[in-house]
C-alpha cells in the first residue's frame, strides 16, 4: 500500500529527519525510556508543554517497505548534548510503534516528522487540571515543567500496573497526583475520581489526552462539572481502543 501519509506531509512541506538510538532504559516492564541523537535537529526545535512529534516505523502488516507514523512527546530535549527522549508504553496488543519501541537497540536509526500544533495557557491561570492514561504522562510532566509557580496543578492519571507509580513524574510541592485503578469502561473510574477531587474554580484551565472514550468521559467532567467554556480547556484522543490505524 502507497505511503499516502507520508505524500501529504510531504506535500505540506514537512519534512522527515533522521534520528538515532543513543540510550534505552526500562522504567518499568511496560514503559521504556529511549534518549535519540539529532545533533542537527535539535537546536531547531521550538520545545512548548506537550510539543509532540510524528515517529515514522515500519509496519510490515500494511506491505513491505511501508512506514506509519505515531505520535510521541518530546521529552528531555538537551541543546547541548543534541538529545531528546522519547516515552513509550509498550502496550500489549501488537502496532508498529509499540513493537519498533519494545525491539529498539542502540544504534537504530528512525525517521522523525515535527508537528506545528501549538498550545499555551491563558494567561492569569491559578489552577490547572490535567488528565488522562499513561500515554498522556510525558505531556502532564511537560506542563508541570513549564509551570509558573503561583499555578498549581492538579492531575489524574488513570492506568491498572501495580508499578505505575514508579513512572517519571514532575514533583512540586502544591500539586496533586491522583492515580485511579480503571474499571471496566476507560474514564469512568477516573471521572469519578476528578468529580469528587476537584471544583470549579476561578483562573482554571484543563488538559487532557489518552483513549478516545476515556478523553469523552474527561471532557464531560470539564464542561458538565467545572464548567469550563470554550478556551478554558483543550483535549485530544491520542489512540483508539481496538483501532489499527493506516
Ligand atoms: C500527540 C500525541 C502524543 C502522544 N505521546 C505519546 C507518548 O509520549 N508516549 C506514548 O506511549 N504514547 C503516546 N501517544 C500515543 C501513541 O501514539 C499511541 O498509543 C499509538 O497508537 C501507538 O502506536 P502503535 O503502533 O504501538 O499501535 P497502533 O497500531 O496505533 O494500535 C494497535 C493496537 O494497539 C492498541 N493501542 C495503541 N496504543 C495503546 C496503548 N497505549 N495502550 C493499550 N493499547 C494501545 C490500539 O487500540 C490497537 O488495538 C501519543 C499520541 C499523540 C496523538
Amino acid at each position: 500500500m502507497a505511503n499516502w501519509q507520508r505524500g501529504v506531509l510531504r506535500a505540506m512541506g514537512v519534512a522527515n529527519h533522521l534520528v538515532e538510538v543513543q540510550e534505552i532504559t526500562d522504567v518499568t516492564p511496560w514503559y521504556r525510556r529511549i534518549v535519540f541523537s539529532a545533533p542537527e535537529l535539535v537546536p531547531e526545535l521550538d520545545i512548548f508543554p506537550t510539543a509532540w512529534l510524528r515517529l515514522w516505523v515500519p509496519n510490515p502488516d500494511r506491505g513491505q517497505h511501508h512506514v506509519s507514523q505515531r505520535g510521541y512527546t518530546f521529552v528531555d530535549v538537551n541543546v547541548e548534548a543534541g538529545t531528546f527522549v522519547l516515552e513509550f508504553v509498550l502496550h500489549d496488543t501488537k502496532g508498529p510503534a509499540g513493537d519498533w519501541a519494545r525491539d529498539a537497540a542502540v544504534g537504530d536509526r528512525v525517521e522523525v516528522a515535527l508537528t506545528p500544533s501549538k498550545i499555551s495557557l491563558p494567561e492569569g491561570t491559578r489552577e490547572l487540571v490535567l488528565a488522562g492514561d499513561v500515554t498522556a504522562l510525558p505531556a502532564i510532566n511537560s506542563w508541570i515543567a513549564d509551570l509558573d509557580e503561583s499555578v498549581q496543578a492538579r492531575v489524574f492519571i488513570e492506568d491498572g500496573h501495580d508499578d505505575v507509580d514508579a513512572l517519571p513524574a514532575v514533583t512540586r510541592t502544591g500539586d496533586t497526583w491522583n492515580l485511579v485503578s480503571p474499571e471496566l469502561q476507560r474514564g469512568t473510574a477516573l471521572t469519578e475520581v476528578m468529580r469528587t477531587e476537584v471544583e470549579p474554580s476561578a483562573r482554571q484551565f484543563a488538559w487532557a489526552a489518552g483513549e478516545r472514550m476515556l478523553v469523552k468521559r474527561v471532557r464531560g467532567v470539564f464542561k458538565d462539572h467545572l464548567g469550563l467554556v470554550r478556551g478554558q480547556h483543550f483535549s485530544q484522543t491520542y489512540w483508539i481502543e481496538g483501532r489499527n490505524p493506516a
